[in-house]
């Protein structure tokens, strides 16, 4: 994962007081929260507590109700926005790893780059290659999401992330859905991806990945940022009891 170093221009995030609802259901209540370029910031918190929600509107696939986001040099929560210019910056890799049944692996990492990014087709393909090697999947080009592992899907979604060379990664649960064997696989690509320097936010339950390999952790309830700080505090020492209970009951 060395020779893609070099395009890492890592962005930050910035949330000031976001709101979002679902009908009358208030579901972030002013958010606050920075992630520095760089940095590794990890989500936790309980099932339902807004931690998708969230993500979803950094990079617009909720609107927010209030608020300011700022995210990979752009103002997301400006009107005025480009979002596909935006929306390049940010990559974003989900518990169901969303990949298209019907493309090889190559295209799935191709589509966006060609479609969205406007690149040539081989141009497209000598970039996703790279991250495909990047992933440990540099021979999977020519197979089918179906003819793949959990974790192998889950890595190739992040090698498509990767080839629109995005300034940050959001991750939401990136191992929740996957077999047991095939969590470290996909965790060990991570933290290489955030010892290159690539900012990323990600909601996860792993404590261990979180302890090791977060700057910071952020632990959410019921639509409020709880208790934030330094990993191994959080994890290690929390002082709220809301984040107590929830630690109790994951560790
Ligand atoms: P988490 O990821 O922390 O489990 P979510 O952000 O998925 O939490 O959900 C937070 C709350 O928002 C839940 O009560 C959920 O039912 C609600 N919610 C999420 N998405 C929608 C939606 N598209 N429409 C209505 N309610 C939603
Ligand atoms: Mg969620």
């Amino acid at each position: 994962m060395t020779s893609a170093n070099a395009t890492i221009k890592a962005e930050g995030v910035a949330i000031t007081q976001l709101r979002k609802s679902y009908g009358s259901n208030e579901v972030l209540k002013g958010i606050d929260l920075d992630v520095k370029p760089g940095e590794v910031v990890c989500l936790i918190g309980p099932s339902g507590s807004g931690k998708s929600t969230l993500l979803r509107c950094v990079n617009l696939l909720e609107k927010p109700n209030a608020g300011k986001i700022m995210v990979g040099g752009f103002e997301a929560t400006d009107p005025e926005v480009n979002l596909d210019k935006m929306r390049e910056s940010v990559g974003m890799v989900f518990q169901q790893f969303n990949l298209f049944p019907h493309l090889t692996v190559m295209q799935n990492c191709t589509v966006a780059q060609i479609k969205v990014a406007k690149r040539g087709k081989a141009e497209a393909e000598k970039i996703a290659q790279e991250n495909l090697d990047r992933v440990g999947l540099g021979d999977f080009g020519s197979r089918y999401p179906d003819q793949l592992s959990g974790g192998q899907q889950q890595r190739v979604a992040i090698a498509r992330a990767l080839s629109m060379k995005p300034t940050l990664m959001l991750f939401d649960e990136p191992t929740s859905a996957l077999d047991p064997e095939t969590v470290g696989d996909v965790l060990a690509i991570m933290k290489k991806l955030a010892a290159d320097g690539m900012t990323m936010l990600v909601v996860t339950h792993e404590m261990a990945f979180a302890k090791e390999v977060a700057d910071r952790v952020v632990f959410m309830d019921g639509g409020v940022v709880v208790e934030e700080g330094v990993a191994a505090e959080v994890i290690g020492n929390p002082q709220q009891p809301r984040t107590q209970d929830f630690l109790r009951r994951v560790l």
